[in-house]
């Protein structure tokens, strides 16, 4: 079992030996959608809402997964082709592909600090995020440059969540109140269910800490822009995780294109953030002069 998973249940022994089933399945399939269904079957079958049984996901237990699902094949040959397109006469689509085999990485990653940064917009990826916390999820859906297709509480039954503890809270005195307040709202949802009010209505009073699964899709330039903001050590852990994590899957496919990609000071060399700055680099206005 991983380090910082907390499972609350009830005291019959029936639920002692799901507890290990449970998190060993948590585990091995680091929360996989299909098996925690498998769970929710389990548990709405055997017992009853006074037995609940609620995953506790603490802050860096590792239940976060993000994974490339999707992206463009050859995604740094069409940046090239876009590149040649726009700074060459030629307009025989055949030559330029074949000057654009040619052409080194460099040529790719120097249009890319030059910031024209059409020439990746072409170029999409795909993501399967899970474990992340609702809150977390409404930051993630801000980004108005991406698609997103998230798990609905209307018509997924709440019973088999896992809830996020920040460790922030979870190493402070409000820890066990936390706790205990998810597990009664949990409770009340399980009840007002099992009393015929609909999921969509039962679902207000879930917390924020629900955990949540989407798919994300940006292209190359989005994913950028989302890097500057999101890796910045002015964004909240959740998120940044997300956004290394991410970062660290394309750069995989995508080598040149997110090359210098990451936090906004690394990309552009210097800090929007003036007053709140973490001091790494100069602020835009200490650049000014001011
Ligand atoms: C540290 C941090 C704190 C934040 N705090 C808050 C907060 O307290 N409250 C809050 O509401 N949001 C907050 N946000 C969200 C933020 O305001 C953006 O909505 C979000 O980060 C999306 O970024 P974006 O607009 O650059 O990207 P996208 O939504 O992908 O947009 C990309 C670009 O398109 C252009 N664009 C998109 N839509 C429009 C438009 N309607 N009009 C003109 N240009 C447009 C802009 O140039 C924009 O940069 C925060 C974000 C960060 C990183």
């Amino acid at each position: 079992m991983q380090k910082g998973n907390r499972i609350f249940s009830g005291k019959s022994s029936f639920v002692d030996s799901f507890r290990v089933k449970y998190s060993l399945t948590i585990i091995t399939l680091k929360t996989n959608y299909i098996v925690r269904k498998q769970c929710h079957t389990f548990i709405k079958k055997e017992i009853k809402y006074d037995y609940l049984v609620i995953l506790i996901n603490n802050h860096g237990s590792g239940l976060i997964q993000v994974e490339l699902i999707s992206y463009t094949p050859e995604s740094e040959m069409i940046a090239k082709i876009a590149g040649l397109i726009c700074y060459s006469a030629e307009n025989d689509l055949g030559e330029i592909k074949n000057k654009a085999k040619i052409k080194p990485d460099e040529y790719l990653g120097n249009i890319i600090k030059n910031g024209h940064l059409s020439i990746i917009e072409h170029n999409m990826y795909v993501f399967y995020v899970t474990g992340i916390s609702r809150t977390t999820s409404h930051q993630l859906v801000r980004k108005r440059i991406a698609s997103f297709s998230q798990q609905s509480q209307r018509y997924v039954n709440a019973d088999n969540f896992v809830y996020i503890v920040p460790d922030e809270i979870k190493k402070s005195k409000f820890g066990e109140e936390y706790e205990d307040l998810i597990k009664q709202s949990h409770l009340l949802y399980q009840k007002m269910i099992q009393e015929g009010i609909e999921k969509e209505d039962a679902r207000y009073i879930l917390p924020n800490a629900t955990s949540t699964q989407l798919i994300v899709s940006m292209n190359a330039h989005a994913l950028i822009d989302f890097f500057a903001v999101r890796i910045c050590e002015r964004s909240q852990w959740e998120i940044r995780e997300i956004a290394e994590r991410m970062l660290e899957e394309v750069r995989k496919v995508s080598p040149t294109i997110f090359r210098k990609a990451g936090a906004f000071c690394e990309f552009y060399g210097y800090c929007p953030e003036n007053d709140h700055s973490c001091g790494k680099v100069e602020t835009i206005e200490e650049l000014k002069g001011n």
